[in-house]
C-alpha cells in the first residue's frame, strides 16, 4: 500500500453501503476507503459509482411502475364501491406515475448493456 500523504472527507459516499468515504491521497494515486474497510482505487470508485447510479435509476423505475399499478388496483376498488370521485383522482394518479415513468424508462433504455452488468 502506498504511503498515504494526506486523507480527507471526499464529499462522496461508499457506493456498497452508503456511508461516509475517506479520500487518500498517496502521491500520484489516490484511493477511497470508508469507514467498515471497502477500499477503491478511483477507477474502482467510478465502476462502483456508476452501477450504484443504474441501481438507483432501476429502483425509481420499478418504483414509478408499481405506484401507477397500485393506484390503478385501489382505483379499481373504489370504482367497485361506487366511488367514482376517488376513482378518478386514483386514475389521475396513475397517469402521472406513469409519465414520470416514460422518463425514467427513457433513462433506462440510455444505460448501455455494459452499464446494466451486474446491477439488474
Ligand atoms: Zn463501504
Amino acid at each position: 500500500m502506498a504511503e498515504v500523504l494526506s486523507q480527507g472527507a471526499s464529499g462522496f459516499t461508499c457506493p456498497r453501503f452508503g456511508g461516509a468515504i475517506w479520500e487518500h491521497d498517496g502521491g500520484g494515486s489516490t484511493s477511497f476507503e470508508c469507514r467498515i474497510g471497502d477500499r477503491f482505487s478511483e477507477a474502482e470508485m467510478w465502476i462502483e459509482h456508476c452501477a450504484t447510479r443504474n441501481r438507483a435509476i432501476l429502483t425509481a423505475a420499478r418504483a414509478l411502475a408499481e405506484n401507477a399499478a397500485l393506484a390503478r388496483r385501489i382505483a379499481a376498488s373504489a370504482e367497485r364501491r361506487g366511488d367514482a370521485a376517488v376513482a378518478a383522482r386514483l386514475e389521475a394518479e396513475a397517469q402521472e406515475e406513469d409519465r414520470l415513468y416514460a422518463q425514467v424508462r427513457a433513462m433506462v433504455d440510455g444505460l448501455s448493456e455494459d452499464d446494466l452488468d451486474g446491477t439488474a
